[in-house]
């Protein structure tokens, strides 16, 4: 209740003094400086920052240093760093052949194939068998498995669950580490995800590490492959094209599973670490207000991305995160340049593990360094540099941060799409979950590298991304103040 009257207060101050409103640090967000922080999180160096990995400490590292050399305060036990516990998965090899009329063909890591994020190893020769949705649940009717030998093999399975007629199999844990857990228990060897051909989106190999909860199988390979790769695999036996294949189980809802001729040869090494450290990084800025400098608001983006496979690739997540990473920091900075400090403090936090389900910011708001009934507003950034417009998330379920935003961005930067959503959304959702309001800003149109290989520097929308800090800063300036 007293957040809903501080936001309406909030509200009736702004139609009084906006646009006086006092934005000092506006003009030191600049993308000169924001791209060289993005540089340097997707170099090579850091290889794609994979919490727990090397790469992902450094990062760390980068962000602790800076936070002191611009004075924040170190409010987790006296450090920058709020640390816990994951699981890690390192991917040390991979190697993919298909043999065809004993002729073997090499396949590429990051073109036609990538290993999931929790990979297991193996070495295998063996053929396919597709076992179309990998679904095996005979008391609700419906069984990819049924009479089909899996034993020594590796399957072949859409990676996603059908559309139709769900609820029979709503009990059915859709992770892909289920349907491997489920291919395992029939006897098979190892897993090759394939993306529906008939989604409306299409799917290149993607690097990921979300791969659920449920057992870790450390001697079974799990990849993913390219629709070309799949064709190939399965167009001896069925004559069918995939979208073929997909649409004759789609209309008939009965599996067509088969073993084929065609055969692989797989050799992946991983090494698997049930606990490994990680870590949150943030750091306070204090407000100047005796009463109000007890009210936060918190600026926040993931620092994780999806690592690198084999020491031969990986991904520069230039874009996801590095832009909602190295805002933080200018947004920081811009607060500190400023003339007069902001009368609310500002916490400034940087998540670990978005990637593999939201964990860093599910750990902070459990053990929260601050109060959670006084965060007055959590401002997150999740893909900000790419595409061509911002779109601010949250907006149905925090309507008056909405309209703050909404106004804001109507004299100053006027790239604010329309639409937004409610429930929070990735490293909001935990804090939503928890009542606290709060805004989730991403571009529209900006994923066409998504969890790819290419997702570089090179690819960003300087203006935009600036344009979208800035409108960022400014909302934080605003809160932080009125
Ligand atoms: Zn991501």
């Amino acid at each position: 209740m007293k957040r809903i009257f501080v936001l309406l207060s909030i509200i009736a101050f702004f139609k009084i003094s906006y646009p006086q409103a006092d934005f000092k640090g506006y003009d030191y967000i600049k993308s000169e400086n924001l791209i060289k922080t993005v540089e340097y999180l997707s170099s090579k160096e850091l290889q794609g920052r994979l919490s727990g990995s090397t790469g992902y400490y450094k990062a760390a590292d980068f962000f602790a240093k800076e936070f002191i050399s611009l004075g924040l305060k170190p409010v987790s036990n006296g450090s920058f760093f709020q640390k816990f516990l994951i699981e890690y998965n390192e991917i040390k090899k991979a190697e993919f052949y298909i043999i065809k009329n004993n002729v073997k063909e090499k396949l590429i890591l990051g073109k036609d194939y990538v290993c999931r994020g929790f990979t297991g190893s193996g070495k295998i020769k063996s053929n396919i068998v597709f076992c179309g949705y990998g679904i095996s649940e005979p008391s609700l009717g419906y069984d990819d498995y049924k009479d089909i030998d899996v034993n020594g093999k590796v399957v072949l399975v859409f990676k996603q669950q059908p559309d139709w007629n769900l609820s029979p199999y709503s009990k059915w844990d859709p992770s892909l580490r289920n349907k491997a857990y489920t291919a395992y228990m029939k006897g098979a060897v190892g897993i090759l995800f394939v993306p529906k051909p008939n989604a409306p989106e299409k799917q290149k190999p993607i690097g990921s590490v979300m791969d659920g909860e449920g057992v870790q199988l450390n001697n079974f390979p799990m990849l993913q492959i390219d629709y070309s790769v799949a064709e190939e695999l399965l167009r001896e036996d069925y004559k069918l094209s995939l979208s073929d294949l997909q649409n004759e189980i789609d209309t008939k809802k009965i599996p067509i599973s088969k073993v084929c001729s065609t055969v692989v040869e797989i050799d992946i090494v991983s090494e698997y670490s049930y606990h490994r450290t990680t870590m949150n990084v943030l750091g306070l800025l204090e407000g100047t207000d005796e009463d109000l400098k007890n009210e936060y608001i918190i600026i926040s983006a993931h620092l994780d991305h999806v690592g690198g496979q084999a020491g031969e690739i990986y991904f520069p997540g230039a874009n996801d995160n590095a832009s909602g990473s190295a805002a933080v920091l200018e947004i920081a900075r811009a607060f500190l340049n400023s003339e007069e400090l902001p009368k609310r403090s500002i916490l400034f936090l940087l998540f670990s593990n978005e990637e593999t389900g939201m964990q860093g910011a599910k750990f902070f708001v459990n053990n929260s360094v601050v109060p959670l009934d006084k965060i007055i507003a959590v401002l997150n950034m999740d893909c900000i540099a790419s595409g061509d417009s911002i779109r601010v998330g949250n907006g149905l379920s925090s309507p008056e941060l909405w309209k703050i935003a909404r106004s804001i961005d109507s004299v100053y930067t006027k790239s604010m799409v329309e639409g937004t959503w409610a429930g929070g959304g990735a490293d909001l959702t935990p804090f939503y979950e928890k009542g606290i309001n709060g805004l989730y800003f991403v571009t529209t149109n900006g994923y066409q590298h998504l969890h790819l290989t290419t997702d570089k520097p090179e690819t960003l929308n300087l203006p935009l991304f600036e344009k979208t800090v800035r409108l960022v800063y400014l909302i934080s300036s605003f809160l932080a103040n009125n």
